[in-house]
């Protein structure tokens, strides 16, 4: 998956380039869903390690739990002795970025990015990185690690989505876009209209989809 390129990228709000907390702390976030293998992970509060993607996909195949934060998931990351770099938000680009009430903001609006990929044989798989909301709170979970809220990946489909993490888990949007794939049988197009549209009180998401039919 192309996550670790746009990860390395400090245009984009996840890895080098993530948003910071209000503490200009960084608590970066990331999700894998193999929804082939139905094999999933999630990391939250990474601070060390480059590719927050990378360490969720340590998670799913090395530990025998789907989620974890903090300094545990770091730990445990850096014992298994795989090639992970260490890293941390964008300390180049930050000094670069202009500056608001202490806190580097960026002109660029940047967003979550995410991956769905689906292979020859309707394999789908969903992956999504972040550096959460730009001032959140310290200890603050988006969407984006919650596995059915930000990113989900069945044998219909996959789904990656961004915006404002409350709203996302309020409606489990990335969840909710196979659901209605499943029990309404429309394509992915009218679905993903659907969830938008419908489903999405209150706040702004955005989302890739992409089904097993490519
Ligand atoms: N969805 C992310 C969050 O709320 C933010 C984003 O998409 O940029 O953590």
């Amino acid at each position: 998956m192309q996550v670790r390129e746009l990860e390395s990228d400090p245009l984009f709000n996840s890895g080098r380039g993530s948003a910071l907390t209000a503490k200009g702390t960084e608590e970066m976030e990331a999700s894998i869903l193999d929804g082939n293998k139905r094999m999933c992970s999630a990391v939250s509060g990474v601070t060390t390690v480059k590719n927050p993607i990378s360490l969720s996909r340590l998670v799913m195949e090395k530990s025998p739990h789907s989620y974890l934060a903090f300094s545990g998931g770091e730990d445990f990351g850096w014992g298994t002795g795989s090639k992970l770099h260490p890293g941390t938000a964008c300390a180049a680009a930050k000094d670069s970025q202009p500056q608001m009430n202490g806190l580097p903001i960026s002109l660029y609006e940047p967003e979550t990015v995410g991956c769905v990929v689906v292979d020859s044989e309707g394999r789908c798989a969903a992956a999504t990185s972040t550096g959460g909301l730009m001032n959140k709170m310290t200890g603050r979970i988006g969407d984006s690690p919650i596995i059915g809220a930000g990113t989900y990946s069945c044998d219909l489909c996959g789904v990656s989505c961004t915006g404002e993490g409350e709203a996302i888990i309020r409606r489990t949007l990335a969840r909710e876009v196979a659901a209605v794939m499943e029990y309404k049988g429309l394509n992915l197009q009218q679905e993903v209209d659907f969830v938008i549209k419908e489903k999405l009180d209150q706040g702004f998401a955005g989302l890739i989809a992409g089904s097993k039919n490519g």
